[in-house]
């Protein structure tokens, strides 16, 4: 029966995070003494360059207290992501990251330097390219930021873990795993392979800030911040992101990967397996929180005969940027792994998008720094109530 701490948190001071970081890893009986001479993989959530308080990537504070605790117990903590098209130097520089690595002496592993992940229990995906520097590690230590998403409909422990596979490479899972529920699924086989894969095998604790999340559009400029006030931890990150979902007052039906990561019995099948310890979720529990849009019912059946052009275009939402919002930086077009992207022809100002072409994967509208590009209905979608 997997255990979930769940501590109440308001605010980000250093010595309250530390105190409630501690708390919640022995909540979950992980013994803080396990980070002496270890080499401690830190895998926060660094999607782009972006001010704190949009809450889109996980607090540099909380950062820093969890590279305190384990340094205070002589273990040397690796900051190891893969930002999605910007580099992760510049990511840091950009963020308050900056001022943590130097002040803490972080060692930055170099995310593209990667190694193949075998595992055969995987329902499709068996071999994975992820970055080297989580098979250096002795633990890993992987900091979702709890956020709504257009696809998964939140991303918390088990969605931060596409982090590992470096940069672009990560839009390309997307033609691989187009529907919504394919896409889930590779993520789990990712969580899989990552949790009972590696050899040798090594502790994976999901320690997430809830604290200050993301609500509405997720998970990038266009999501609102919201606070949560919660930090939870676990060694099952389909239970830590059932336990988030929860105190959001989210349907868990919605939740792909915690809903198929239960079929997987990955650990935990059931919401009635989870001990929570801690603070109960009730006492957290709000009920006004707002999800995102995204993940209509339609994206499901993303194959053959509903994969076609005109199927997408007449039911499914399609990105469409908007002109008084873009500055023509073409971010969208460099991750778009389908190339339905390309420069403006003059017409208007904002690039021209190919809708044959585009899978709805909806990446470029989560990495838009103008938060210009929305989501336009389909022309029938009211039919089918999607
Ligand atoms: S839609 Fe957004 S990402 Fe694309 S060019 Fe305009 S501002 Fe840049
Ligand atoms: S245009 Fe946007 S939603 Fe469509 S495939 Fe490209 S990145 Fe994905």
């Amino acid at each position: 029966m997997p255990n979930v701490s769940l501590v109440q948190c308001k605010d980000y001071q250093l010595e309250t995070l530390k105190n409630k970081i501690r708390q919640s890893l022995s909540n979950i009986g992980f013994d803080i003494k396990r980070f002496n001479n270890s080499r401690v993989v830190l895998k926060p959530n660094l999607l782009m360059p972006a001010k704190e308080e949009k809450a889109i990537i996980t607090n540099s504070e909380f950062f820093r207290a969890v590279a305190q605790i384990v340094k205070e117990n002589n273990g040397t903590p690796v900051l190891v992501e893969s930002p999605a098209i910007h580099s992760l130097e510049r990511v840091i520089k950009r963020t308050p990251y900056a001022a943590v690595v130097e002040e803490e002496q972080i060692e930055i592993a170099n995310p593209s330097i990667t190694r193949t992940l075998t595992y055969d229990e995987a329902k499709k995906f068996k071999y994975i390219d992820i970055s080297e520097a989580y098979f250096d590690a002795d633990i890993i230590l992987n900091l979702p930021k709890f956020k709504t998403h257009g696809i998964t409909y939140i991303t918390g422990a088990v969605k931060l873990l596409f982090g590992a596979i470096p940069g672009v490479e990560k839009s390309k899972m997307h033609l691989r795993a187009p529907a919504h529920d394919d896409f889930a699924e590779f993520l789990l086989d990712l969580y899989g392979a990552m949790t009972y894969g590696m050899i040798p095998s090594k502790p994976i604790i999901h320690i997430m800030d809830a604290i200050c999340v993301q609500e509405g559009e997720g998970p990038g400029p266009a999501g609102k911040a919201r606070w949560l006030n919660a930090v939870l931890a676990g060694n099952n990150g389909i239970a830590v992101d059932y336990v988030a979902a929860s105190i959001a007052g989210l349907d868990i039906s919605k939740a792909l990967t915690v809903v198929n990561g239960f079929k997987r019995k990955y650990g935990v099948s059931s919401p009635k397996e989870i001990n929570v310890v801690g603070d109960a979720i009730k006492k957290l529990q709000i009920h006004d929180f707002v999800p995102a849009t995204g993940s209509s019912l339609f994206s499901n059946m993303f194959r053959w005969p509903f994969n076609t052009p005109t199927f997408k275009n007449l039911f499914l939402d399609r990105p469409a940027p908007n002109e008084t919002k873009c500055t023509l930086c073409y971010q969208c077009k460099k991750i778009c792994a389908s190339g339905a992207i390309s420069e403006s022809t003059g017409k208007k100002d904002i690039p021209e998008y190919d809708y044959k072409k585009c899978i709805r994967c909806y990446c470029c509208l989560e990495i838009c720094p103008e938060a210009a590009i929305e989501k336009e209905r389909g022309r029938l979608q009211w039919v089918l109530g999607g």
